[in-house]
């Protein structure tokens, strides 16, 4: 299956990010309101101010934050005259309260440079502020801060609780390294030296997360190994990791990804302990491993350092144990504490759509404690937290600090990185829930782009040169020309890129339009979507770049004219087996007891089912297991118990034909 364009998942996180943190503007000498028209649409500085604020920020982003925004330095009358406002203002009320008429107003935020407002438009706050200014009138918004209101809900003081109560709490591990250095390996040893015999299924249910004892305490453990989901989760506002274990194969030394995570650990200010695996292998150097990321700043502590260094094997667990015992050492020194009597508060660390149960999710409590028939806001889903089962899938009643559980009872299934919260009453979680989904509607971002981009992948492919058609948005003439001309130079022999339309100002509902008729993607260099017009977009899976730098637009360009080119598909036949004999596990699934014949079998590789010589089946599969254990592969000469996903219909003596697709990326 050809993959959705990759490069342009990453941008789009980047850019959320960086729209997301407020600018300098706050701290800035106003802007008088005069100067609005030259540059609309988001100067250098103009971060939006909330997450829902894009409809009119074109005005918006050059005005003062709501908290802390230097006063307006407008001409004031001697007496104050004051409108009161609660969030967005409908435009002929705001009119109406300054005695105005609401055609006046219109004229005004028109000449201000702000397109695609009408007479029945809602202003943002900052908005209203600044055309208020215009008529002599200051705005106050006295909408209570959606911080405030959940404060209000969970029924805590505003402040001081918080040092109060203080208890030791486990630490919180993420696992991170290179690729190949054995993190899934280390997280499975872990996980499975933790099942005694006769477990229920004798497997840990996966939850996300894991809580693990050792001499000194239980560690939890997160169970999505990898930078990616880490930063994912930052970039959300989520810190839930206390300690970082970096894995590093001891054959294979320092590689860019392990250096990768390094930094990540330092931008979120996480020890990291250190793993030193596959120190079963021959060949295995750990003294290089202490000198390379000695020379990244982790110098082991027998080197007078301060990082604490383990060498172990997630395949003969040597050594596993003595790396718990270290991460629970750092957490000690770590001093984590948390308040296990007030409501709990956590994130969402993974959650689906389970259908039996509807949505589920795995929360980490960091604070309080959760308990069956709480109330729970998780990001914009809520509801009555109907069950709780813990890391081995048992029924559990309640969750304290550093536990993860998954809940049962939600309207909705979060994301990932979303905050929970118990709040007191379900109407309260319902009113910030919906007012939460009500703004991410309206954010820009949305995962529509993807598919548009996958459309557009779609409808493309059919030509021999592909083309990428784009609209052009910018502050200023000059910079509309420098980027049509970037852009235009950025074409190759296999992917062309056509300007639609370049022009100077904010991005209106008539450029989405065209971007539809002409299945274009939209790029605005230091403007905004006014208006409606990133309504539309969203609507209308129109893919919307905002830049601020040329650099950063051809770069991104330059993925997306890669990610058109669809990446191809090579199938590499790695193993075949025999089917020996069936063993039924109940109604619906079958267990091929197979001797791997050649090569090697690997689970969630492709299989064909040859019956004969004849091509019985085709797909993938779904479990492999060497005696009653999971295996990640099995080799030639070996048994292996075999599940295929959806094929039940063995018989003995068919061969799996094995094989493993990679995906070759072709470039520009
Ligand atoms: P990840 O990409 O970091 O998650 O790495 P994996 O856990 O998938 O491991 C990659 C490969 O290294 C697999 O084939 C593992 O069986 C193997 N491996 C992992 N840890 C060890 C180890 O301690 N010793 C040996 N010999 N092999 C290991």
């Amino acid at each position: 299956m050809p993959q959705p364009p990759r490069s342009t998942t990453p941008r789009r996180v980047q850019y959320d990010a960086k729209s997301g943190s407020a600018g300098p503007a706050g701290n800035r000498p106003r802007t008088g309101p005069g100067m609005m028209g030259g540059r609309m649409g988001g100067g250098p500085g103009g971060g939006p101010q909330r997450g829902g604020a894009m409809r009119h920020r074109g005005i918006g982003s050059l005005s003062p934050r709501r908290t802390g925004g230097a006063p307006v330095t407008q001409e004031r009358s001697a007496h104050k005259k004051i409108v009161k406002i609660e969030g967005t203002v409908g435009l002929q009320t705001l009119a109406a309260r300054m005695g105005a008429k609401a055609g006046e107003v219109l004229m005004k935020l028109m000449s201000l440079g702000m397109t695609g407002v009408n007479i029945n438009s809602n202003l943002e706050p900052d908005t209203a502020k600044i055309v208020a200014s215009e008529f002599g009138w200051e705005v106050e918004d006295v909408a209570v801060s959606e911080e405030d209101r959940l404060v209000a809900a969970q029924g805590l003081e505003p402040k001081g609780e918080e040092d109060e109560g203080l208890e030791p709490r486990p630490p919180v591990v993420t696992v991170m390294g290179h690729v190949d250095h054995g993190k899934t390996s280390l997280l499975d040893y872990i996980r499975k030296s933790q099942v005694t015999e006769g477990e229920a299924g004798g497997i840990t249910q996966h939850i996300g997360a894991y809580s693990v004892p050792t001499s000194r305490g239980p560690v939890t453990f997160l169970d999505t190994p990898g930078h990616a989901a880490f930063s994912q989760m930052r970039a959300r506002g989520a810190q839930t990791t206390d300690i970082v274990i970096l894995v590093v194969a001891a054959d294979d030394g320092v590689m860019p990804q392990t250096k990768e995570a390094v930094t990540h650990a330092r931008a979120a200010k996480v020890p990291i302990v250190v793993a030193v695996n596959k120190i079963d292998k021959e060949g295995a150097q750990p003294e290089r491993v202490r000198r390379e990321l000695s020379e990244v700043g982790l110098v082991p502590e027998e080197w007078g350092g301060d990082t604490l260094f383990c060498e172990c094997s997630a395949i003969t667990g040597q050594g596993v144990e003595k790396l718990l015992e270290n991460v629970a050492l750092q957490a000690e020194i770590l001093e984590l504490r948390a308040n296990r009597t007030r409501p709990a508060s956590g994130v969402v660390i993974e959650a689906k759509l389970d259908r039996g149960q509807g949505p589920v999710a795995t929360v980490l409590v960091q604070s309080g404690t959760l308990q069956r028939g709480d109330v729970l806001l998780a990001g914009s889903a809520y509801g009555k937290v109907r069950a709780m089962l813990d890391d081995r899938g048992k029924n559990t009643d309640v969750a304290g600090p550093s536990v993860p559980v998954a809940v049962i009872g939600l309207n909705d299934v979060p994301a990932a990185g979303d905050p929970v919260h118990v709040l007191k009453s379900l109407k309260e979680a319902q009113e910030i829930a919906e007012s939460r989904h009500h703004r991410e509607r309206r954010s820009v971002m949305s995962a529509h782009k993807k598919v548009s981009m996958e459309e557009l992948q779609r409808k493309m492919s059919q030509g021999d040169q592909l083309e990428l058609k784009l609209i052009i948005k910018a502050d200023v003439q000059g910079s509309v020309e420098a980027l049509s001309s970037a852009l235009t130079e950025l074409s190759t022999a296999k992917v062309k890129t056509t300007i639609v339309h370049a022009a100077v100002g904010a991005i209106t509902e008539g450029d989405i339009n065209l971007a539809i008729a002409a299945k274009a993607i939209v790029v605005g260099f230091n403007v905004r979507p006014a208006g409606k017009a990133g309504a539309l977009a969203q609507k209308e899976g129109i893919e919307i770049r905002l830049h601020r730098i040329i650099y950063d637009v051809t770069d991104d360009i330059r993925r997306s004219m890669e990610g058109l080119l669809a990446p191809t598909l090579v199938e590499r036949l790695i193993g075949k087996a025999e089917v020996r004999q069936l063993f039924k596990l109940g109604k619906t699934s079958v267990i091929a007891g197979c001797m791997v014949t050649e090569g090697v079998v690997k689970r969630n590789a492709v299989a064909r089912v040859l019956r004969a010589g004849d091509l019985v089946w085709q797909g993938r599969i779904s479990s492999l297991k060497r005696f009653k254990d999971d295996a990640r592969e099995v080799k030639e000469g070996f048994d292996c118990g075999i599940t295929l996903d959806g094929f039940t219909a063995m018989v003995e003596g068919d061969v799996l034909e094995v094989s493993e697709t990679e995906e070759v990326r072709q470039t520009l």
